[in-house]
């Protein structure tokens, strides 16, 4: 596997099911398979971006558009009472999959340090 060739990109071209709950041009939105609260889901750009760091100034509008999509996606599964939003970046990070994704983790009160 390339380093931006991962279980993503299989969930992205539908090579591997997923329990998908929002999709636009730029980005999709489906539940975390191992959810670490009620409602856990990750929300990826569908251009192959391993992380963060790997961001550039051209990718400013896709940036914007992730963090608002989380915002639509939390409101669509009625996160209404808050939820945390996560980017976890390379391997002190604890990142795993190396197509950049924000986690949505609700449904209950999460706790303060994140560990
Ligand atoms: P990270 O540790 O930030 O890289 O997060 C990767 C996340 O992807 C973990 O929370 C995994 O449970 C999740 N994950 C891995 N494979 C799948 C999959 N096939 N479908 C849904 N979520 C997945």
């Amino acid at each position: 596997m390339s380093e931006t060739e991962t279980i993503f990109s299989k969930i992205i071209r539908r090579e591997i099911p997923a329990d998908i709950v929002y999709e636009d041009d730029l980005a999709l939105a489906f539940k975390d398979i191992n959810p670490q609260a009620p409602v856990h889901i990750i929300v990826i750009p569908k251009q192959p971006l391993a992380k963060l760091a790997d961001a550039e100034s051209q990718d400013h509008a896709l940036m914007g558009h992730l963090l608002l999509t989380v915002k639509r996606v939390a409101k669509l599964v009625e996160l209404n009472n808050g939820y945390r939003v996560v980017i976890n970046n390379g391997p002190d990070g604890g990142q795993t999959v190396n197509h950049l994704h924000l986690h949505i983790l609700g449904g209950r009160p999460m706790l303060w340090p994140p560990g």
